[in-house]
């Protein structure tokens, strides 16, 4: 019995002009993990469960999809790139340290799919390992602002915050430690609900109105980024981590200037929290004002991932680029020029009868050795069908050997947009159809 075809929930298949359109932002990305001296790496899509667990925090580590292999060894669908990365810096001890690597693949999350949510998405991942500069963290935001920019982004903004801002403020409002995470879950949630809704949820889960008024004194406020650090530092200057916090942040704002991020592509955001658990120092998250879509690329200081995957403490730093949002962003406002999305072939030989195939296939392998894109229509089927098929594909031109071309010594090439049609030698093909 023929069972229906189906597809995972939040799993998909890419065709032809979404998949070039993919390529397009991986190969623009590559570019420019490349011109800051990122080199790549490919690790496996399954890892030992333990090495996944226990690292993302306890809400994240139920979405792992995780199984026994066959020789019942617990094994998991990797969860991001950055817990693999840290495998291999643990298991790789001769690494050139700071150790710089780019890594594009699949992850798998058992999420809720939803619009910019899917079970397997691939991520565009940059880290720094080996280096305690803030510099490493001022280059993978430039990285952020460089990546977009080159796949014609105009208006994003890449929030900034600092893990030991918030340990910080949460000591300084007196926030009960058993409740710092929940709290800081609300907070995250400003943007979407707004300063009073916030206030109200931190109330209704028992927080205390003096706690609540600190904590949003430093949140709750809006400003630029130099009047943001000011205050935060006014507030959380005496409590060691605060101010430490709120120094690694300017630092960090004077290297974005240095490397010429310009401001109005980064905005200090108090409130942006992010949900791993690994982060320590400044975190980052690129979002966009239109299509309401989740964060484009989210990232940040982890500096003791590596040590917990049993290898030395190293410092590290880095960020992930959402391929799937940012395809869904270009498509949506039509961003990518017209050539990405074109289809790669820039010709169709037709074949015009059983006994002229020989000539057809002689052309194509003639274009083809000039490195133009040729198909031969395979088959001697009615002219219109083979054009029509190459209509259908998009295929820019066509060419036709009837008897007549072939006793001329020439070949008829058909523009398929404007119709027109001309009798052409075999090398002025070459040079009409070269690049
Ligand atoms: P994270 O690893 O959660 O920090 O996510 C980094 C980036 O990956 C986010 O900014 C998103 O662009 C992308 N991302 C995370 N989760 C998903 C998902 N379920 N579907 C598609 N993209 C995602």
């Amino acid at each position: 019995m023929k069972t229906t075809p189906q597809i995972l929930k939040g799993m998909r298949d890419f065709l032809a002009p979404r998949m070039r359109l993919r390529r397009y932002v991986i190969d623009t990305l590559t570019t420019v993990f490349e011109r800051y001296g990122f080199e790549p790496l490919e690790t496996p899509a399954v890892e030992y469960a333990e090495t996944l667990e226990g690292k993302y925090g306890e809400e994240a580590d139920k979405l792992i999809y995780k199984f026994e292999d066959r020789g019942e060894r617990r094994v998991g669908l990797r969860y991001d790139l950055t817990v693999p990365l840290c495998r291999v810096v643990a298991m790789t001890p001769d690494l050139v340290r700071p150790y710089k690597r780019y890594q594009i693949a699949p992850v798998w999350r058992a999420e809720k799919p939803q619009k910019g949510r899917y079970r397997e998405f691939w991520q565009c991942d940059v880290d720094i390992v080996g280096s305690t500069s803030i510099l490493a963290d001022a280059e993978v935001v430039k990285v952020v602002y460089e990546g977009l920019t080159a796949l014609g982004f105009q208006s994003f903004v890449i929030k900034i915050n600092h893990r030991k801002v918030l340990t910080g403020l949460a000591m300084y409002a007196n926030v009960p430690t058993d409740q710092i995470a929940a709290v800081y879950r609300v907070i995250d949630k400003m943007d979407k609900i707004g300063l009073q809704s916030v206030r109200d949820e931190l109330s209704a889960m028992g927080i205390a109105a003096d706690t609540i008024d600190r904590l949003l004194a430093v949140c709750g406020t809006r400003g630029s980024n130099s009047e943001l650090l000011a205050n935060v530092q006014a507030k959380l200057g005496n409590i060691p981590v605060g101010a430490e916090g709120v120094s690694e942040l300017n630092e960090l704002v004077a290297y974005l200037e240095a490397i010429g991020v310009p401001e109005s592509y980064y905005q200090i955001d108090l409130t942006m929290v992010r949900g791993l658990d690994y982060y320590t120092g400044p975190i980052f998250e690129t979002t966009v004002e239109r299509p309401r879509i989740g964060s484009i690329s989210g990232g940040g200081r982890y500096d003791r991932l590596v040590g917990m995957l049993g290898g030395r403490e190293y410092p590290a730093t880095g960020v992930a680029f959402g391929l799937e949002r940012i395809v869904d962003v270009i498509e949506e406002l039509a961003m990518a020029p017209a050539a990405v999305t074109a289809p790669a072939t820039k010709v169709l030989v037709t074949i015009f009868s059983p006994e002229l195939i020989d000539p057809s296939l002689a052309l194509a392998e003639q274009l083809r050795s000039k490195a133009i894109n040729t198909e031969t229509y395979l088959g001697a089927d009615r002219l219109g069908a083979q054009l029509k098929y190459a209509d259908r594909k998009g295929i820019p031109y066509v060419i036709i050997i009837g008897p007549d071309e072939l006793a001329a010594g020439v070949v008829v090439l058909r523009n398929m947009q404007t119709k027109e049609e001309r009798r052409v030698t075999a090398s002025e093909v070459v040079v009409l159809l070269g690049v």
